[in-house]
């Protein structure tokens, strides 16, 4: 199927939501790699999401250009073209962009969308992220609110985040009070408040609730998902059920399956899986490597075996092996068999 359009992506969320389940978003920076999670969707016959960090889109443009905007342009439009040969829907979205950023990633790539509208072609990117939890909330949602009014026009669902994801993404440790670790009641209120006053427009929020990128080894990491019911009664009860957020959960590798479906019941709708794949994609590259030694090295003045160093025998066996993980993905999100395609 083509990348859903704001429709389907909006039915999509709330399938999810009303159905408790959640969708994989998946990090991608290569071609390669978006298509290991198209096969991965399709083969669990899911829809999800591919999604492309600032990081991600910098190495997709290539390490002389390093053009963050350019490089995620140039995957979505991959994904465009090659997301119509499978049997399942696929929205395309971006990852933390911290406001310092903002002019040379979500803004070029929001423009870029609406000179393909005014040319009647479909959205490059069905959302965008904002990351503005670094800040105090009153100036992330001074951010927040006028970016939402602007996608909300465009047809964009934009994602936020409040409290701090810790770990490190794309070489960025967030260090900080450890209670930023997990949002407050009072927080998601008040997010309600502000970004609930936007008529008609659609966004996502990560709160926080002990996440961390990256994996860690078991018992370093404290998830605490009963914060996420606690803020979504608070806002249940200060503005009524149609107020309740559509969720985003960060830093979800490595996370037991209790505590990722528990975040699920409580209505998280996307989660983000990087670290996973990452491993997935490398752990089979690295089965290649060691298999062959003597055939991907020139060793002692032999001369190899073209078999075995030509890139594309090892790339396919890592990406079939992401679209595994992928597929694990889909799985723990209770996303297998969800797609909305043919229905
Ligand atoms: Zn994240």
């Amino acid at each position: 199927m083509p990348v859903a359009n704001y429709e389907t992506y909006c039915k999509m969320l709330d399938r999810a939501k009303s159905g408790k389940f959640a969708y994989p978003a998946i990090n991608v920076t290569s071609l390669t790699t978006a298509n290991a999670v198209l096969r991965g969707f399709a083969e669990a016959k899911c829809d999800g999401l591919i999604q492309l960090s600032t990081g991600g889109a910098a190495h997709a443009s290539g390490t002389s250009v390093k053009d963050m905007a350019m490089g995620a342009i140039a995957i979505a439009e991959h994904v465009h073209r090659v997301a119509e040969r499978y049997p399942i829907y696929v929205a395309l979205t971006t990852d933390h962009c911290q406001a310092k950023v903002l002019d040379t990633f979500v803004i070029p790539l929001v423009e870029a969308t609406e000179r393909r509208r005014a040319a009647g072609l479909p959205n490059l990117f069905n959302g965008h992220m904002f990351d503005g939890s670094a800040l105090p909330l009153k100036d992330n949602l001074d951010i927040a609110v006028p970016l939402l009014e602007r996608c909300a026009k465009d047809e964009i669902v934009l994602e936020i985040e409040v409290g701090v994801v810790g770990g490190e993404e794309d070489g960025v440790r967030a260090e900080g009070p450890r209670e930023k670790l997990y949002t407050t009641p009072e927080d998601m209120v008040e997010v309600a408040r502000r970004m609930n006053a936007i008529k008609g427009a659609r966004y996502l929020l990560a709160a926080t609730f002990g996440n961390v990128h990256g994996v860690y080894k078991p018992g370093a990491v404290q998830l605490r998902p009963k914060i996420l019911k606690e803020g979504q009664e608070a806002v249940e009860r200060a503005f009524g059920p149609d107020a309740l957020f559509a969720l985003v959960f960060h830093g979800g590798s490595g996370s037991s399956l209790a505590d990722i479906r528990e975040a699920i019941d409580y209505g998280v709708v996307k989660m983000n899986v990087d670290t996973d794949t990452q491993y997935a994609f490398t752990r089979a590259i690295a089965d290649h490597m060691f298999k062959n030694y003597d055939g991907v090295l020139k060793v002692d003045g032999d001369v190899g075996n073209k078999k075995a160093y030509d890139p594309r025998p090892y790339m396919e066996t890592a990406e079939i092996a992401m679209a595994v993980r992928v597929k694990q993905a889909a799985s723990d999100l209770r996303a297998v068999g969800t797609t909305m395609f043919g229905t």
